[in-house]
């Protein structure tokens, strides 16, 4: 009992591999909430291995020593699949058919035998790269939709081996209303692939009804107490909205290199009320309704033009996909027009970054920016919006050197963190006339206004961090078998 094991198994791995020159590997140790939320874990004592999808074909000759190098530095246990099945099952099935679903893009939702079928042999090519380690008293967290199926096919393997296993799954995006869940032809095997888990988690307690209905409407079970009775197991159905880590912000708004960044953004935009928007270029973020909200607000409020500016970073994302290149040139056309009907020579109002941005300087964005917009039409959580408030709170305020405006943040309702960030200017995307009267809000808030619903939404992100999350998921998962004694 002295050391706990944890298994956390997602689709990639915590680190970016690159194949260099000579079988020569790179890696970059990837960040994100889910590694920093379990990063306080490994320090805590609990032995953990990560296994993953490296999102490179290995040739076979590297192999031995991929492995070697991956487990001894990084914890992580490649889950290997052929180019084939790897585009079908990620591209495929994951982002093409699932992901729009479960956010309600009907239109691009895609259907093909052969993507459902690598989805299923990738979840048993996880299965099997995992059982070989298997042991009594483990614990495992399964990640995302792309491994929907895994949870049951570890329960499978656990009773061969007749060993007891903890097994939690948890899901990064919405979970969909009925109607839209049993539009999928394998939605019978996708909930009970999911069941086959202890815990199962969700973001937000919309997601969790969802999910409660649809399997009691699919599969007639029903539930008590958000746990579903499953051949004599109980399944435990649970919310546990993710967030940030406020502090990384705090420290790192502290840094030489950012100080002077936000300096050099201040210059730069001398004058400006600067509104921000950071997303990955995905249909799901909204940014094309962004720019129509942005372009109706300068068309109602002209005297901000000229003075009001939109700073759009799209980050470029499963980029090979049709639907990314289409809501590409959309936006890149909406840029282009607000441009050119507001633009003067000294006053650009939309600057598009199509492009990444390095953590030093996205901060600074953050600090410099007066408005964060956020414009999903729908996002499982949205984490953008909390790392701006992390960039306007006190403690980012004591940080700092350079002074630091008060942020106010524009959100989407159709965010998971609309139900629990309190004190943003909550917004519907698609209405226009809403969204262009929030901006003007926005920029002309008054300071008493815009420092208490800074307080409210600071008082939350410190609250709900990653850290927080972690600990919550796996205390869940820890207490299984003892829930079900006390129940009996
Ligand atoms: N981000 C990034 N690279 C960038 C800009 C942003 O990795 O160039 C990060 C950002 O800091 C945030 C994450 O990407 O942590 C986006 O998370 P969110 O939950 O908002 O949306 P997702 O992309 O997961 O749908």
């Amino acid at each position: 009992d002295s050391k706990r094991r944890l298994i956390i198994v997602s689709n990639r791995l915590p680190v970016g591999i690159k194949r260099m020159a000579e079988g020569q590997y790179d890696f970059s140790p990837s960040s994100g909430g889910l590694v920093t939320g379990l990063s306080g874990l490994a320090k805590g004592g609990v032995e953990f291995l990560w296994y993953g999808w490296p999102g490179i074909e290995v040739p076979q000759e590297d192999m031995s020593h991929l492995k070697e190098e991956l487990l001894h530095k990084h914890n992580a246990v490649p889950v290997l699949l052929d180019q084939k099945t790897a585009d079908h099952y990620y591209d495929g099935y994951s982002n093409s058919t699932i992901w729009p679903l479960f956010h309600y893009q009907l239109d691009k939702v895609l259907f093909n035998e052969d993507t459902s079928a690598a989805y299923r042999k990738a979840n048993q090519a996880f299965a099997d790269a995992i059982a070989p380690s298997l042991g009594h008293g483990d614990h495992v967290w399964v990640h995302d939709y792309h491994l929907m199926l895994l949870p049951l096919l570890l329960r499978q393997q656990a009773w061969k081996m007749n060993i007891s296993v903890h097994l939690g799954w948890f899901l990064h995006t919405p979970f969909p209303e009925t109607d839209f869940f049993t539009i999928l032809p394998s939605k019978t095997e996708i909930l009970d692939g999911i069941l086959g888990a202890d815990v199962v988690g969700f973001q937000t307690d919309e997601a969790r009804r969802h999910f409660l209905s649809t399997c009691s409407q699919v599969l007639g079970r029903s539930s008590i107490d958000a746990k579903i009775l499953c051949s004599g197991r109980q399944v435990v159905v649970g919310t546990y909205p993710i967030g940030v880590e406020p502090s990384e912000f705090h420290s790192r708004l502290q840094k030489d290199c950012v100080q002077s960044a936000i300096r050099a953004m201040r210059d730069n935009f001398r004058g400006a009320k600067i509104i921000v928007g950071v997303d990955r270029l995905d249909y799901i973020k909204g940014v094309p309704q962004k720019l129509y909200a942005f372009d109706r607000f300068l068309e109602t409020h002209p005297e901000w033009v000229g003075v009001a500016i939109l700073v759009q970073v799209a980050v470029p994302s499963r980029a090979h996909l049709e639907a990314h290149q289409e809501l590409k040139a959309e936006i890149q056309k909406l840029v282009g027009e607000i441009n050119g009907k507001y633009g003067k020579v000294n006053y650009v109002p939309v600057h598009f970054l199509y492009s990444s941005i390095d953590p030093d300087e996205l901060t600074a964005l953050y600090a410099v920016a007066d408005v964060c917009f956020i414009s999903s039409i729908r996002d499982g959580m949205n984490l953008v919006c909390s790392e701006f408030v992390a960039c306007h709170d006190q403690k980012a305020i004591q940080s700092s050197h350079e002074s630091i405006s008060h942020g106010t943040l524009i959100l989407s309702r159709f965010t998971g963190a609309a139900s629990s960030l309190d004190g943003s200017l909550v917004v519907n995307p698609w209405d226009q006339e809403e969204c262009a009267e929030a901006l003007a809000h926005a920029v002309s808030i008054d300071a008493d206004e815009a420092h208490e619903r800074m307080r409210k939404l600071g008082d939350k992100v410190e609250e709900q961090t990653s850290a927080h999350w972690g600990a919550s998921f796996l205390c869940a998962l820890e207490r299984v078998g003892k829930v079900e004694v006390l129940d009996m």
